[in-house]
């Protein structure tokens, strides 16, 4: 009897639950409205700026992989982009030309500042108005096609790369060009586009950097003095550095929170950080110093204001852009980061792929080619592999500009991923070439990259910023299907609306977290063997498709299961934040490789970089799982989340030394594979410069090969024995005098010596060369 008691008790309370959450009138009062008061308490407080720079931006495939359910149909419709006929005669002229005109060593080692010459050609071809439209006489280039622009440069010199890349990168063109008013847009832009202004744009202050948004630089506005009339306008005082460009710039764009105490606009006093274009001659405008940022040489200073008078139209926009900057900046921030940084990162990296794998072919140590030591080979696998990743990342982000988004979380992926594996694969290189890359000169086809790839860490959200709050904090934020509607609905001062709108987003958040624990359960236990991918995949992808699936479920419940055990604690848990990141964006990674291989025709030479590049990235990524798990708060959801994400443990090990092996020999050996790999470098066609000898040099070396396996045939029989000049450098010499080789092979020997001697060779000076600038002058003390 009791036992019936019971059983109907149990009945009716779980029925009393199901009435509670299927009437949602009745769910709201007795159960949404506790839990909404606790989250309302528990919600980080955001600043407006913070928010402004959360919701910036569009979001793109990221949020699929977000979403724990990725569409590959999606994926593999989206277009592959190509040059336009303009813009492919642009990279084959005059981007040849530029190339061909600037010296990497006479710029950083002589002249420090590009030649007038190269200024001259680049401002006249319209290097500086790639972006600008040809209505306003810019060259109005694809964000692929002024991708593909800078990617060359960067393989040339940093410094040419760098002052292309600012001008048509977040800035005063493309400022103007989304918030301009008609005037702004008339007067500037076709100055901008043909160089006759150079501009710079000024956020960073001494005080702030990565937190930009408390610049203290500020203005108040006042009436005063404008070309001869009395007109409304602000007093800015300013203390910036790091401004590249500034110290030979024009036209300065300048960030500055506005302040009208007077309320002569009529609205607040605090009006928020406000974008104007200050003229430099501007009466007042202290600009025109010199950092030397690594060695880079181009033009980057510090600029000082203080009451400088501007008139309210120098605001972008005009007047009712006033406190409207933040948003502006942010907003333009995704379609920067999303092509120059991973151009740059990416010239970089194919500029080592192709040099020091010709490098490693036509240096010899032990009678052996170094690159085909399986140490060396191991730095040659990641070399091959993170390039080819690299530029799959590059060009599938740059679709997206073309494709209208401004995607904020896949371009802060993509700036930190390249430029991360840039420079790995800088050190990688660095590392083959030995002191052939550490003593500089015009010989050193690799030590000023490697001086010069912090840069791209640093600058446009500094790499440990951007993993450790924006990958995961924000594409939480702006990826997932409920987390910004909770958010919206609690910061909602209508608060009846807003209980209706978090009761409807909590629910169906409910849910969708059980339906992702589930699926990632289920999947895991088969092995992801039976989750549906597209026919028209590769059959040797396939399992990738159903491998990243797997993931993207188990990452979504995961990152559910983070935010409700931490909540607002998690933006302070920046190493599990930074982990979860790294799980998306290998996801994404992951994703741009499949869509280069499927959009370069499933190139099968090609098949070991991709192959070694998606099976290292997932392996990270499971890495990564295993980070967020160990290190979880609770120890025992910790141990619940492993049964669920691995229920048969790690379904990856690491890379397999055979597909290593097979991408580092496509590192070593002139092929289609190599050539499309490094398709963007500009390679000089004469051995007077580094790497038209290493050009020249590997093939001599290959050609050289099979004539020098015989000569160690024949050492092996003993025939050099007690030959005094039988050594590692004349041992061809030796070998042709004793009838080893005959004449037309020992002329191919001594070409393939004498392109050798210049590939080996390093610079050397006179001892009383002069290195060092002139001393800094030293800084005044703030006031
Ligand atoms: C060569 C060069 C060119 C530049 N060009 C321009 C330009 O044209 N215009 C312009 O306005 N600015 C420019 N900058 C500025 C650049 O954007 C800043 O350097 C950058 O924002 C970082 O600021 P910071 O150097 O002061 O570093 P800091 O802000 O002092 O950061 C130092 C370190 O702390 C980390 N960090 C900071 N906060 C956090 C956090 N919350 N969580 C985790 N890590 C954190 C950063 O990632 C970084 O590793 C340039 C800088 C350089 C070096």
């Amino acid at each position: 009897m009791m036992v019936y008691l019971i059983a109907l008790l149990f009945a009716l309370l779980v029925a009393g639950a199901v009435v509670v959450l299927a009437i949602r009138p009745l769910r709201r009062e007795l159960l949404t409205q506790r839990l909404f008061t606790t989250y309302k308490s528990l919600l980080p407080q955001m600043s407006a700026t913070e928010r402004d720079a959360l919701e910036a931006g569009t979001v793109w495939w990221e949020g699929e992989l977000f979403r724990g359910n990725p569409d590959w149909q999606k994926l593999l419709a989206y277009p592959v982009p190509r040059l336009s006929p303009a813009e492919q005669a642009f990279m084959d002229n005059e981007v040849e030309q530029v190339c061909a005109l600037v010296d990497d060593w006479q710029v950083t080692g002589e002249l420090f500042d590009m030649s007038p010459q190269a200024w001259t050609f680049i401002k006249e071809k319209g290097f500086l108005g790639l972006i600008i439209p040809k209505a306003y006489g810019g060259l109005g280039f694809s964000a692929y096609g002024h991708g593909q622009v800078v990617t060359k440069l960067s393989t040339r010199c940093s410094a040419l790369s760098i002052t292309v890349m600012v001008p048509n990168s977040l800035g005063p063109a493309e400022l103007l060009l989304n918030y301009g008013t008609d005037e702004q847009k008339q007067y500037y832009l076709p100055r901008l586009a043909r160089g006759v202004e150079i501009p710079a744009f000024a956020l960073t202050s001494p005080w702030a950097g990565s937190d930009a948004a408390s610049i203290p630089d500020y203005a108040i506005v006042c009436r005063g003095q404008w070309q001869g009339r009395d007109v409304l306008g602000m007093r800015v005082t300013w203390d910036k550095r790091y401004i590249t460009l500034g110290p030979i710039c024009t036209l300065l764009g300048l960030a500055f929170r506005l302040y009208d105490p007077e309320r002569l606009l009529g609205g607040k006093n605090d009006l928020g950080i406000t974008c104007a274009l200050v003229p430099r001659d501007t009466p007042g405008v202290d600009i025109g110093r010199r950092h030397l940022p690594l060695n880079a040489m181009f033009m980057n200073g510090p600029t000082r204001g203080q009451d400088v008078f501007l008139p309210l139209e120098a605001i972008i926009g005009g007047p009712k852009m006033a406190g409207h900057g933040w948003r502006m900046l942010m907003e333009c921030l995704a379609a920067g980061r999303s092509i120059s940084l991973p151009s740059s990162g990416v010239g970089m990296a194919q500029l080592t792929a192709r040099s020091v794998g010709a490098y490693a072919r036509v240096r010899s140590q032990f009678k052996m080619a170094i690159g085909r030591f399986e140490g060396v080979e191991e730095a040659l696998t990641r070399i091959g592999a993170y390039t080819y990743m690299m530029n799959a990342v590059r060009t599938f982000t740059a679709s997206a500009i073309d494709l209208g988004e401004k995607p904020s979380v896949a371009s802060a992926i993509a700036k930190y991923h390249v430029t991360e594996r840039a420079r790995q694969v800088v050190n990688d290189g660095m590392d083959v070439i030995g002191g052939k890359g550490i003593c500089l000169g015009p010989s050193n086809f690799l030590g000023r990259a490697y001086q010069q790839l912090p840069i791209s860490i640093t600058v446009e959200g500094a790499n440990i910023l951007t993993r450790s709050l924006i990958l995961f904090g924000q594409g939480a934020i702006r990826c997932h299907p409920y987390v910004l509607r909770e958010m919206q609905a609690a910061h909602n001062p209508d608060t009846r609306q807003g209980l209706v709108d978090f009761d409807q987003a909590l629910f169906g958040h409910v849910a969708y977290t059980a339906r992702h624990g589930l699926r990632a359960l289920a999947i895991g236990l088969t092995g992801s063997r039976f989750v549906a991918v597209p026919d028209g995949v590769a059959p040797e992808a396939r399992r990738y498709y159903q491998q990243l699936t797997r993931f993207s479920s188990a990452f979504a419940f995961l990152a559910d299961i983070s935010m409700l055990v931490m909540g607002g604690e998690l933006k302070r848990r920046e190493k599990l934040s930074a982990r979860l990141g790294d799980i998306l964006s290998m996801m994404y990674l992951c994703s741009a490789t499949l869509k280069r291989y499927e959009g370069e025709g499933r190139q099968a030479a090609d098949a070991p970089l991709m192959h070694w590049a998606i099976w290292d990235a997932l392996y990270k990524a499971q890495m990564a799982f295993d980070g967020v798990i160990a290190n979880f708060p609770k120890r025992s959801i910790g141990r619940l989340l492993y049964r669920i994400v691995f229920p048969l443990g790690h379904p990856y090990d690491v890379p397999s030394d055979r597909v290593g092996h097979q991408v580092a020999a496509l590192m070593i050996a002139p092929s289609a594979t190599r050539d499309r790999l490094t398709a963007e470098t500009y390679l000089p066609k004469t051995e007077s410069e580094s790497l038209g000898a290493l050009e020249l040099a590997l093939a001599a070396t290959l050609a050289a090969e099979p004539i020098e396996a015989r000569i160690r045939a024949a050492e092996k029989e003993g025939r050099f024995d007690g030959v005094p000049d039988a050594n590692v450098r004349n041992i061809s010499a030796a070998a042709w005098r004793i009838g080893v080789v005959s004449d037309a092979e020992y002329a191919l020997l001594k070409r393939r010596n004498e392109l050798r001697e210049l590939v080996i060779h390093v610079d050397e000076f006179p001892p009383d060369a002069q290195f060092s600038l002139r001393q800094p002058e030293p800084r005044k003390a703030a006031a």
